[in-house]
């Protein structure tokens, strides 16, 4: 709060952070598609506030990356890639007709993590272990790109980030209440902290599943792939289970649910003119 106001005094900032609170906004991030996925949601910060924070860390990310020496190394893996993610953001539109035209970024990082991420707006990320260790085919990746492509279309991360603030706030309040110092808030540290760091819910895991099966199948990529990427992870071991898990917490029966949403989504794949 106080990086974001440092001009405000206290009674101006617990005004603000009241405000923030009182006009916290419910929407509906997303049409709900064939999968049937129709939630209301709490925000509290913009999309506009959150895509821009998203673009300072994914920047941020990209920069670490290339000081490594592991960012686009291999041109062949990050056309295959970027091609996935074309047809499966091209497909968007069917959950809002804004995304589509979102600016979207899909790069690949050289590591031994099994790990893919996408934060708000559409900047993606695939880490080449993913690829290799799991030895995916072009559906299974799609699959997990589905996945993360969801998270950003129902804007997941914005709403992570708004409970975030949420308890900053009140902490903020109560700090200002007690005479303590406010704390203070880095909205680009959150966005990397829900998209990188810390694990979804087991009912935005669920969401993302759901829409991220009809993606692929709206992009011609065989929606039942799912099923054996998320097999594949479970078995992967050596070094410990893979970092995606860790932020991609398993729902109770995910895969009993994948075969049945992979299954009403068949239609929208065997029409799917790119299939
Ligand atoms: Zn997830």
């Amino acid at each position: 709060m106080k990086r974001y106001f440092p001009f405000l005094g206290r009674l101006t900032l617990s005004l603000l952070a009241v405000a923030a609170l009182a006009s916290c906004q419910t929407v509906q991030t997303t049409q709900p598609g064939a999968v049937g996925i129709e939630r209301q949601q709490t925000m509290l910060v913009s999309s506009a506030d959150i895509n821009r924070s998203a673009v300072q860390a994914y920047r941020q990310e990209m920069k670490k990356a290339a000081a490594k020496g592991a960012l686009n190394r291999n041109a062949a893996q990050v056309a295959r890639v970027r091609v996935i993610a074309i047809r499966l953001a091209s497909a968007s539109g069917a959950f809002r007709p804004d995304a589509p035209g979102w600016a979207w970024e899909t790069n690949v990082i050289s590591s031994k993590e099994i790990n893919a991420w996408c934060m708000p707006g559409g900047k993606m990320a695939v880490y080449t272990g993913l690829i290799e260790k799991l030895n995916v085919t072009d559906d299974e990746l799609a699959a997990v790109m589905g996945h993360e492509i969801a998270h950003a279309l129902r804007e997941h991360g914005r709403e992570r980030a708004s409970q975030a603030m949420a308890q900053g706030m009140a902490l903020s309040v109560i700090g200002i209440a007690v005479g303590a110092s406010d704390g203070s808030m880095q909205l680009a540290q959150i966005v990397t902290d829900v998209t990188i760091n810390l694990p979804n819910s087991r009912e935005h895991e669920i969401e993302a599943d759901r829409i991220g099966v009809e993606l692929a199948a709206r992009a011609g990529y065989d929606p039942r792939a799912a099923v054996t990427l998320w097999q594949k992870m479970a078995k992967a071991g050596g070094g410990g289970p893979p970092q995606f898990l860790s932020t991609h917490p398993s729902p109770d029966n995910r895969i009993r649910d994948l075969q049945v949403y992979a299954e009403r989504v068949m239609p929208l794949y065997r029409s799917s003119t790119k299939r």
